[in-house]
């Protein structure tokens, strides 16, 4: 099944990664509860991680709270996860399949090629298998 995600997402996406290039971005996808299931909105993370920001993340803690509060309020679902790899391809690298929380959706941007690009993955038997991608009207 493919993932929708209307246009002003991939826009923001898209702007997140080029403000934190030489580093990764990361954030939430959202989604209206008992919606389409189309992401109409993201959550903006700090990159957490330590040790090398420009080739990992991590989502700050205060995000993933405010996530979950998101959630606990029954309006928003969280639909997965973005990231950047600002000088490559949106492919998972061996620490994105690593790291992934199993049957969740992680959308990548990949600057590597000058224009964003965008692909989805869906974890889960210790990969990361591509999703379409369909971009909704907002
Ligand atoms: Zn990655």
């Amino acid at each position: 099944m493919a993932l929708r995600v209307v246009q002003e997402v991939l826009e923001a996406i898209a702007a997140h990664a080029r403000e934190a290039a030489p580093q990764e971005c990361c954030g939430v996808l959202l989604a209206e509860s008992g919606a389409s299931g189309a992401v109409t909105a993201v959550l903006r993370a700090e990159n957490a991680e330590p040790d090398r920001p420009e080739r990992r993340y991590r989502l700050d803690r205060a995000t993933q709270l405010a996530a979950l509060d998101l959630e606990i309020e029954g309006r928003t679902e969280v639909v997965g996860y973005y990231h950047s790899h600002p000088a490559g391809p949106p492919s998972p690298s061996p620490t994105d399949v690593a790291e992934a929380i199993p049957e969740t959706l992680y959308l990548i941007c990949g600057l590597g090629a000058g224009l964003p690009e965008f692909a989805v993955w869906r974890s889960g038997e210790g990969r990361l298998t591509p999703v379409p991608l369909e971009a909704a009207d907002g």
